[in-house]
């Protein structure tokens, strides 16, 4: 028997090159001669032979099979097959998911900050209620309120007094009974939905980011990010029902 090509190639990218017990990388340099070596095995999660570690808990049509596969360093695979008491079949598929699980994440919060520090860009979610807003609002020190895309004027002045009413709202947001600020949200809510039929769309988020003010050592702030787009503009902009907006690089939020 053995492991098909494929079946290696899907374990190995999907654990990271990582062992998925101690997070060891499974290629290692060898700094002499500047050469890479292997240090990952792929080892099964029950023996194929009765007697084997964890072999007889059940049969399997396929031994070989990315099911019946973890991926470890040397060290490790010793570890689960002279412990397999202690590393039983479910605990061994339970290491295999987290870890997987794991990179997963990984990557895509790397991923996520890469295209933030390359592009100065965010993404934005689609605010279609109260609830949306109340986080965006809640607690912000400064704000990004951006309808560069609506290029007609009365439309503009609108979307402005909305941004501004938002920013009055936001001021005494924090002396406000929930109920109050419940029945103003809805209102803003209400509006949205108003430029939402003119085809204006709205998205954003609450971000936290370091500034540095005159006089004020840098730190960090809570940001309020409402963009009022017009999706006729740059309909590529919008994936998903997310959209993706790049931060003017000389951006200095207003307090
Ligand atoms: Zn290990």
């Amino acid at each position: 028997m053995t492991i098909k090509v494929k079946t290696r190639k899907i374990l190995w990218s999907k654990s990271g090159n990582r062992c998925a017990i101690c997070k060891k990388h499974l290629i290692q340099k060898f700094e002499i001669n500047n050469s890479n070596f292997i240090v990952g095995e792929e080892c099964h999660i029950i023996s194929s032979k009765e007697k084997g570690p964890r072999g007889n808990i059940k049969k399997m049509a396929d031994y070989d099979d990315n099911s019946n596969l973890i991926l470890l360093c040397a060290n490790d695979h010793k570890l689960i097959d002279d412990f397999p008491e202690t590393f039983t079949y479910e605990i061994i598929v339970n290491l295999k998911n987290n870890h997987e699980k794991w990179v997963e994440n990984a990557l895509e919060k790397d991923l996520q900050d890469y295209i933030r520090s390359v592009n100065n860009c965010e993404i934005l979610d689609e605010i279609k209620n109260h609830v949306q807003l109340d986080i965006i609002i809640k607690n912000a020190h400064l704000y990004f309120l951006d309808s560069s895309s609506i290029t007609d004027l009365t439309l503009s002045i609108e979307v402005s007094e909305f941004f501004d009413n938002l920013r009055d709202l936001s001021d005494i947001y924090s002396d406000l009974e929930i109920a109050e600020k419940t029945r103003y949200l809805i209102e803003h809510e209400k509006e949205i939905k108003q430029f939402n039929e003119l085809g204006i769309r709205f998205f954003g988020k609450s971000l936290i980011r370091e500034y540095k003010f005159a006089n004020i050592p840098k730190d960090k702030y809570k940001l309020a990010m409402i963009i009022a787009f017009n999706p006729e503009v740059n309909p590529e902009s919008i994936q998903n029902g997310k959209l993706t907006v790049k931060i003017p690089d000389d951006f200095t939020p207003s307090i």
